[in-house]
């Protein structure tokens, strides 16, 4: 279903972030019918250069990470007229009224602040300053929001200045994944798992987000952030509130924002024996983490494993395991709800233990599948046996891989539909904050040291350890 026109101008618009995701994204809504032709999009960075000079950047970007839609050379170039620039300074006067002269009234006008977070401030107050956005436009703010609590405040207060809460989309492109948002359908479309997601019937949960990448190229922006600060306060937080949160009585922004919130606030603060950090170790000729950072001495984590609870009635009792980390010894990303063992088994010779596991993949293979027993076939007897019940989407619904929309392009849609459901509210993002502080100052306070792990492995072995001592332990990343 097309949206409205749009005038979307990209503060950063010649980024990296622009190049691989943004604009090959827009470029696949534009094919889709999605984005209609009287829509444009404005390109808005330091770089000194006219409107060709951008659309050739676009048309390069397309050609490297456009995928099978580079091909498409008509529709390239009806995309290339929709496209303009404006070289501009955030922080001067540079530009402003040549961007105050393109953006048009009568059609939806956003702007993406693809840009370093010191400079969102700046943009907001010069975009009203020069009477570019007006009280329906919207922004989109990208990560990292903040370093620490008293940061992101200042982030939302210099930003709620120009702008109310309703105008302001902050990207957390988790949120945009098809199985994240399947999750919820999952829970709250089905009658069965709905009155199973409960202390009673859940032992555990847990979150997994591996990668098999090192921080190579953008070692020195990470080793002032971490796994802590770059993925858990983010993006691992979100999947959790995901699945702990209440049903909110509505699909709507800022009733499922709400019982998001409630869940990061009933988060019990972690002992720091519950938390295992980790940096990755040198591996014959590939580097160790710190010398991908360029920091001999670095304290910085590129793993993290942690227990944590949550103080409510729902989940009284039950630990939530997350886990994350760079090097790898696979690209997955799962939440696995592991229910309870049955109380009593009736079948003779049946000493397994027999779990229903719901696995919700986030990659590889995005989809859904829940562990069953059922008896094995054969003439064997009544043997007990775990199957996957498979609901991988691409082949349950014939989808070609690349057919379903990419996470950024799915949430810029949003954004022009004025639907802030999948973005996180100011709120949120601070007391996510609030509940992360508190650990990373443990860690300097203590000069906490992170463990070594080998590379290709599961992370360091006291992340093993952190749940075989509850006599549990974690689902295999292959
Ligand atoms: P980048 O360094 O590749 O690009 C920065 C862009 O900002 C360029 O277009 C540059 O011209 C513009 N810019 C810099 N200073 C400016 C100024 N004073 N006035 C106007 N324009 C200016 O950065 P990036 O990797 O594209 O990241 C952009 C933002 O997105 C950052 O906040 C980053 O943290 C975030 N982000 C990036 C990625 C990624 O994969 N690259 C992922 C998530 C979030």
């Amino acid at each position: 279903i097309p949206v409205d026109a749009f005038d979307l101008v990209i503060f950063g618009g010649t980024g990296d972030l622009a190049r691989r995701k943004i604009l090959p994204g827009l470029f696949r809504r534009f094919l889709s019918g999605q984005m209609t032709e009287d829509s444009r999009i404005i390109g808005a960075a330091r770089s000194d250069m006219d409107a060709d000079g951008f659309r050739q950047l676009v048309r390069d970007a397309i050609a490297e990470f456009g995928g099978a839609e580079s091909k498409e050379a008509e529709a390239i170039d009806k995309f290339a007229a929709r496209l303009d620039y404006v070289s501009i300074d955030a922080k001067g006067e540079g530009g402003w009224s040549d961007l105050a002269g393109k953006v048009r009234d009568g059609v939806v006008k956003a702007f993406y602040f693809s840009v370093a977070p010191s400079l969102f401030g700046d943009l907001a107050e010069r975009l009203h300053l020069h009477h570019i956005a007006d009280a329906e436009s919207r922004i989109v703010v990208e990560k990292p929001f903040g370093r620490d609590l008293e940061s992101a405040r200042a982030l939302n207060q210099s930003l709620a200045e120009h702008f109310q809460e309703s105008q302001i989309y902050r990207i957390d492109h988790y949120l945009g994944k098809e199985t994240v948002q399947n999750l919820m359908a999952i829970r709250f479309g089905n009658v069965l798992f709905e009155p199973l997601w409960n202390n009673h019937y859940v032992d555990h949960i847990q979150i997994t987000v591996a990668e098999t990448v090192g921080v190579g190229g953008r070692g020195s922006y990470y080793d002032k952030a971490g796994a802590m600060r770059d993925m858990v306060q983010n993006h691992l937080m979100q999947l959790l509130c995901l699945i702990a949160m209440e049903p909110p009585n509505k699909f709507e922004a800022d009733e499922v924002r709400t019982e998001k919130l409630k869940v990061i606030r009933a988060l019990q603060p972690v002992d720091h024996h519950h938390i295992v950090r980790g940096q990755y170790d040198k591996d014959g000729d590939e580097p160790s983490y710190r010398e991908d950072a360029e920091n001999p001495r670095s304290f910085t984590e590129s793993f993290v494993a942690m227990k944590v609870g949550i103080d409510n009635w729902r989940w009284a009792g039950v630990p939530f395991y997350m886990r994350t980390g760079k090097k790898l010894k696979s690209r997955a990303s799962e939440i696995a709800v592991v229910f309870k063992d049955l109380g009593h088994s009736i079948f003779e010779g049946d000493e397994a233990r027999h779990r229903n596991i719901l696995a919700i993949r986030l990659q590889p293979n995005e989809g859904i599948d829940l562990q069953v027993t059922i008896k094995e076939p054969g003439p064997g007897g009544m043997r007990l046996i775990d199957v996957p019940l498979d609901m991988t989407f691409s082949e349950a619904l014939q989808l070609e891989a690349d057919e379903a929309p990419d996470a950024y392009e799915r949430l810029i849609m949003d954004v022009i539909r004025g639907n802030q459901t999948l973005f996180m509210r100011g709120d949120e993002v601070e007391a996510a904050w609030a509940w992360t502080d508190p650990i990373i100052n443990g860690w300097e306070a203590r000069n906490d040291v992170p463990k070594l792990y080998d590379q290709g492995s599961a992370g360091p072995d006291d992340a093993l350890m952190l749940m075989h001592r509850d006599g549990r332990r974690w689902r295999d990343i292959k």
